[in-house]
């Protein structure tokens, strides 16, 4: 049977430090895999620059160089992770059987890769990289992490807890994938909805080898919003509720002002009416910020953009001469 051509897509922003580490832990587990037969020897390690202001390009291309199982493409500029890492898949799509994304710094243990090719062996199609401890990141992040899990659960959104964009997809999983033409692509949330045969594989999660967060808390407010916006609509259907609890409560209030003038009690109400006007208006302005919020993904989607421009591409070239694969 011929081995499975396997890539790797690590998307980096700013990452010169931690590279070089990273593409020489890939490389053992890329090579100990060309070893024990499970991957072909031509698999690759697929760096993605995502407009990187260090020399992190520099660094993927001279590897590419001098290695033939890493190669890389630089996006035009920064398209954020989940930009990159579509761009990533989409270029391994065409030569590759089995693909894995991963991070660049390190914090996923690499080595859970050997096991996703096994399970890959077993027949399944999507592999999950599941989190076993957080207790390296910080409080902070953890637990917002697990709010954003509760959050998102409530909502009807079906994800794996603890599982960010580690994981491996055969060639046909990601077709399907790729058939998810959304603007605000929330990848994590759309591999549960691929079906197929899954699996997951336990791991531990290390500190960033080098370097800081590329997430700092305005993106990953952003990246929570965007997740729930994109999958569902409980927002818009909550404030449908509460509008018409707001009018309910309106009539009541109309009905007792009423009253209150027949048997001649009005007293100067300003305190129940500054109320009032402060939280029908502020409920008025929450309204219209969440209708705001997805009619503006409409404006995107019917723009119909692209969704990532590759500015140079070393995977494809390397490949250009025997696309038979
Ligand atoms: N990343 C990216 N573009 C961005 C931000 C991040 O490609 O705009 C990459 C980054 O290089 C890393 C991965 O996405 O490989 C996850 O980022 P990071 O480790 O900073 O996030 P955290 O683990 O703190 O959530
Ligand atoms: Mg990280």
């Amino acid at each position: 049977m011929k081995k499975p051509f396997l890539t790797i897509v690590v998307p980096c922003y700013n990452e010169e430090e931690v590279l070089e580490e990273t593409s020489l832990q890939l490389m053992g587990i890329v090579e100990s895999l060309v070893v024990s037969e499970s991957i072909s020897s031509d698999s690759q390690i697929m760096f993605v620059d995502d407009g990187s202001k260090d020399r992190t390009w520099e660094l993927i291309d001279s590897y590419s160089q001098s290695n033939k199982n890493i190669s890389g493409v630089k996006l035009s500029r920064n398209y954020g992770h989940q930009g990159a890492l579509l761009a990533g898949l989409t270029e391994a799509y065409k030569i590759s059987d089995c693909v894995v994304s991963i991070d660049a710094d390190l914090q996923d243990d690499v080595h859970a890769i050997i096991e996703f090719m096994e399970k890959y062996h077993e027949g399944f199609d999507v592999v999950y990289g599941v989190r076993d401890k957080r207790e390296t990141d910080t409080f902070f992040k953890r637990n917002s992490a697990l709010a954003f899990y509760n959050i998102m659960s409530k909502l009807g959104v079906n994800m794996v807890p603890n599982h960010a964009d580690y994981r491996l997809l055969s060639k046909r999983a990601l077709a399907e994938f790729l058939r998810y033409k959304e603007e605000n692509m929330f990848i994590r949330g759309i591999v549960p909805l691929l079906g197929f045969k899954s699996t997951k594989v336990y791991y531990n999660r290390n500190e960033r080898f080098a370097g800081e967060s590329k997430y700092p808390l305005k993106k990953m407010i952003l990246f929570a919003v965007d997740g729930i916006t994109s999958f569902s609509i409980a927002p818009i259907r909550l404030l449908l509720v509460v509008g018409v609890v707001m009018f309910l409560v309106g009539i009541g209030l109309g009905i007792y002002a009423i009253v209150q003038k027949v048997v001649d009690q009005v007293v100067p109400g300003w305190t129940s009416l500054m109320i009032s006007l402060w939280m029908i208006g502020g409920v008025q302005l929450i309204g219209i910020g969440v209708l705001g919020e997805y009619v503006g993904k409409i404006f995107k989607q019917v723009k119909a953009r692209p969704r990532f421009t590759i500015e140079e591409n070393v995977f494809a070239s390397k490949f250009e001469n025997n696309k038979t694969n």
